[in-house]
Order: C-alpha cells, then sequence, then structure tokens
C-alpha cells in the first residue's frame, strides 16, 4: 500500500496480554510496506526486547526532552511508566503511502482521536485513522497469558490486571473490536479490517 490518499493509522489498544504485539508483528509481517511505530518509554526493557526494534528507551530526562520539542503525537503515563508515540516517523510514513500501526494504551488513542476531530479533512493522519481495540475472551484468560509471557513480576501482574479493568471501558469508543480468542482467526479479522479500510479509501 503506497498510495497516500489510501495509508491507514491502524491505532491498536487494549489491556496489557491481549496480544497486541503478537498480533501487530505478524501485521507487518503480513504487510511487508506496513510500518511499526516504535515508541518511546521509560520503562525498562523486558526479556529480549531490543532498543530501537521494541522500544526507544529512554530515560525520564530524554522523554521530558521530547516532551517539550513537542516530538510526541501522544504520550501517557502507563502502568508506571511514560509512553509516547514519535510524530514525525507516523507522519513521514503516511506521507509516502505506508499503512502504520501503533500499539498504544486507551488514553494515547483518545488523545490522536480527539487530535482528528480538530484537523482539516485532508490531513493524512485524519484520512488514515482507523482504532481497533483487542479485548481478552475473559479476564482469566488475560491473567493467565500475563502470567505465561514469564516477563512480568507478581506485582507487575497485579497492576496490569487493575489496570485491564479501566481499559476495558473504553472499548465503546473504537470503530473495531477483536476478540483475541484464537490467534488465527484474531489475524484474520485484522486483515480484514485493513483491507476493508482500503476499499473504502479507493
Ligand atoms: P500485549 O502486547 O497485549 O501485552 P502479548 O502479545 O505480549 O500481549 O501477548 C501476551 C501473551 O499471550 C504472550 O505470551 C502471547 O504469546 C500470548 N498470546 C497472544 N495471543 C494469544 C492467543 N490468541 N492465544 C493464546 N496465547 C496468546
Ligand atoms: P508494555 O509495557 O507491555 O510494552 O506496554 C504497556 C502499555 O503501554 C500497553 O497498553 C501499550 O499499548 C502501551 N503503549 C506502548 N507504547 C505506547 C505509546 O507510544 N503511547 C501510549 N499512550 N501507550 C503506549
Amino acid at each position: 500500500m503506497t498510495d497516500k490518499k489510501k495509508a491507514l493509522l491502524l491505532v491498536v489498544s487494549g489491556p496489557s496480554g491481549a496480544g497486541k504485539s503478537s498480533l501487530c508483528s505478524r501485521l507487518v509481517e503480513l504487510f511487508p510496506e506496513m510500518i511499526y511505530s516504535i515508541s518511546c518509554t521509560t520503562r525498562a526493557p523486558r526479556g529480549t526486547e531490543k532498543n530501537g526494534i521494541h522500544y526507544y528507551f529512554l530515560s525520564e530526562e530524554e522523554f521530558n526532552a521530547r516532551i517539550a520539542t513537542g516530538a510526541f503525537l501522544e504520550h501517557a503515563l502507563v502502568h508506571g511508566n511514560h509512553y509516547g508515540t514519535l510524530k514525525q516517523t507516523v507522519f513521514d510514513a503516511l506521507i509516502q503511502g505506508k499503512d502504520v500501526v501503533m500499539d498504544i494504551d486507551v488514553q494515547g488513542a483518545k488523545q490522536i482521536r480527539s487530535a482528528c476531530a480538530a484537523m482539516q479533512d485532508d490531513n493524512v493522519i485524519k484520512r488514515g485513522f482507523v482504532d481497533i481495540f483487542i479485548a481478552p475472551p475473559s479476564m482469566e484468560v488475560l491473567r493467565q497469558r500475563l502470567c505465561g509471557r514469564s516477563t512480568d513480576s507478581e506485582k507487575v501482574i497485579e497492576q496490569r490486571m487493575r489496570n485491564a479493568q479501566e481499559e476495558m471501558k473504553y472499548q465503546p469508543y473504537y470503530q473495531y473490536t477483536v476478540i483475541n480468542d484464537n490467534f488465527d482467526r484474531a489475524l484474520t479479522e485484522l486483515t480484514e479490517i485493513i483491507v476493508g479500510e482500503h476499499n473504502k479509501r479507493r
């Protein structure tokens, strides 16, 4: 997809452990021209995560400096750490006609949704904006996935489970909801959404 009139800004949110990063990484394999928006965060790398691939891992000072220069399209405090999306990366990809997918929390999605409402209709961000909520089949399954990932302490898992109750309340604001029970079926639903949204922009 390299037509800038059709380039999508796919904003994927949902509770931690719902499967967002697994689904997004499969999407960029299925759509080789799609750009994954690498966020900045002040949280420490987890497991095998690499700087510049999964996130840009920044100190609080580095993160605040980017806020000060207006580098973020959105930013939020999530589970006690700061996360933000770099405006320029997203804008450059969309201008080149490339789809962008981002895995951001419900507060960040709300900020972009509000910003779109104030934009001109021909703004690449507004034109491409598609928000998708990834829901777990149940809270019990969510807990099992967070535990099964084996990357977070019990304290972190408890915090993420508490936040999940709040995050689920944002689901009605999204254009699409995909329940990630069976992974392949959820991935198929996501690809159908992408193809459908491209067709709408013909
Ligand atoms: P998130 O990015 O939303 O925090 P992850 O993609 O890290 O979630 O997924 C959390 C865990 O659940 C990972 O161990 C992942 O392999 C697993 N997982 C994701 N989707 C499914 C699914 N449909 N069925 C079973 N396990 C899944
Ligand atoms: P994790 O620490 O598990 O990688 O991510 C925790 C939460 O932060 C997830 O809900 C994820 O979607 C969110 N997140 C990741 N990057 C960003 C970002 O750039 N902005 C916002 N607002 N949230 C983000």
